[in-house]
């Protein structure tokens, strides 16, 4: 890469680390709603920082109204190449070793709610705009850095966005992983709901999950019978190896099935609770749905009984879980959340699950699969830039999950965190290594001149 904007990098890492420190003490959460602040005034005042910051390294910037905010390098008039980060961050939550915004130093390491996701990887694209503008390079594509608000929730930032601006076509965001993730998933949520029979063994309660997107770890029933209904319980963990753990209680036997919690996009490793407690009731004699639920997805994790398996080469296989199954009122209602491959028929799938759940009601919706090609100017300049600076094997992946960056048309999301980095989104004790930042920084500012430069 140009030597002066690598040596211009170097020179900021002291000013890097008291800006994310001074940023992740801002702590950015969701709140209530004040006037020109709709995801409440710690958002708002940290969005105002971010904006005074670009302004101080002497950028162009705007802000709308407290949703989200943009900062220029280049022509208004040129095409833009955008970089989309975000300011707000996801509640502490428990578990934490020092307190989650006091940005605490542990030599390379800076611990805190929002130092990766995404203040970290935002700062880092925003002093790589810092050294293009303070070498001088002449530019053909104008940059915009555009920073929302309100990421972790329902993206209305970048709908306000886009109804007051003018959003670019390309551009990345530095909101997941390095390499380059340029193939998300399509995603089909479907409800679905039957009476249970009244014939075969009785559940009285199973009240499991709470969000769609999660794989229960443990799932609880209480189930009509008696000793040897818990005889029978342990005899069938015993011949699976599976946690079951079985007690009278008033009005029954409770049963405890313990899975492997995680996130719906990601089953591999994973054992859905619910899935176990389906078999479960299907070998103790139940009928009806929930036999049905246990014959078409019992522990699967690939939709193959309800007819929906499928895949392809840019993202791989189409993924299902079932995160929630409530019994209220002698009713069963479940949720199967599927992650489809770019070539998959979305409403044809939902046809299928139709076909293979005799007597239940099924609803869904879906929202269609994002890709840009591996082999285009954006992809490959990118995947170049990340090679040039690490020296590591450099290939597009594709994710279950979903980024901010299919808010652009041609839009990819790109770093920061590394192949051998610990997984610690919206987890406790969130930190970035800073050297890492640095690295990430060149990556960004060799991108940028190799997509941007005259
Ligand atoms: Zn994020």
């Amino acid at each position: 890469m140009n030597e002066k904007v690598s040596a211009l990098i170097d020179s900021y890492s002291a000013s890097f680390t008291e800006m994310l420190t001074k940023w992740i003490q801002i702590p950015s959460v969701k709140d209530t709603p004040a006037p020109c602040a709709p995801f409440g005034a710690e958002v708002r005042r940290m969005l105002d920082v971010a904006m005074a910051d670009a302004a101080a390294m002497g950028f162009a910037t705007r802000t709308f109204d407290g949703y989200a905010g943009d900062i220029t390098l280049g022509d208004e008039n040129k095409e833009m190449l955008a970089v989309l980060g975000h300011l707000d961050v996801v509640p502490a939550g428990d578990g934490w070793l020092v307190p989650p915004f006091a940005a605490v130093r542990d030599g390379d390491k800076l611990i805190g709610r929002g130092t990766s996701d995404d203040k970290g990887p935002s700062l880092c694209a925003l002093f790589a705009m810092k050294a293009i503008k303070e070498a001088g390079i002449p530019l053909k594509r104008s940059i915009r850095m555009i920073l929302g608000c309100d990421e972790e929730s329902g993206w209305e930032d970048m709908a306000y966005y886009c109804q007051h601006a003018q959003m670019p076509e390309m551009g990345f965001s530095p909101d997941a992983s390095f390499p380059l993730i340029n193939t998300e998933k399509g995603m089909l949520s479907m409800r679905i709901k039957s009476p249970v029979a009244a014939d075969g063994l009785q559940v009285k309660e199973m009240f499991t999950g709470e969000r769609t997107n999660v794989i229960p770890g443990e799932s609880v029933a209480v189930l009509e019978g008696g000793q040897e209904l818990v005889e029978k319980i342990a005899a069938y963990a015993a011949k699976t190896g599976l946690d079951y753990q079985a007690e009278l209680v008033e009005g029954g036997v409770k049963v405890t099935a313990t899975g492997i919690p995680g996130h719906s996009a990601y089953p591999e490793g994973r054992r859905n609770a619910i899935g176990m407690m389906l078999l479960l009731l299907r070998e103790l004699g139940v009928e009806g749905a929930f036999k049905t639920l246990a014959d078409v997805y019992g522990m699967e994790h690939d939709g193959a009984s309800l007819g929906l398996s499928c895949a392809d080469e840019v993202s791989g296989p189409l993924t299902c879980n079932m995160g929630i199954l409530h019994l209220e009122d002698g009713v069963i209602t479940a949720t199967l959340d599927c992650r489809c491959p770019v070539c998959a028929d979305l409403p044809g799938l939902m046809e299928n699950a139709k076909a293979h759940l005799p007597g239940f009601t099924v609803e869904g919706d879906w929202k269609q699969p994002h890709h840009v090609p591996a082999d285009g100017e954006l992809v490959s300049n990118l995947l170049a830039a990340y090679h040039e600076e690490t020296g590591l094997p450099a290939e597009a992946q594709s994710t279950g999950g979903g980024t901010y960056a299919k808010v652009l048309k041609q839009g990819v999301a790109f770093g920061a965190a590394f192949p051998d980095d610990e997984d610690l989104a919206h987890q406790a004790n969130e930190y970035v290594y800073l050297s890492k930042m640095i690295t990430a920084t060149k990556i960004y500012a060799n991108a940028l001149l190799r997509l941007c430069a005259e």
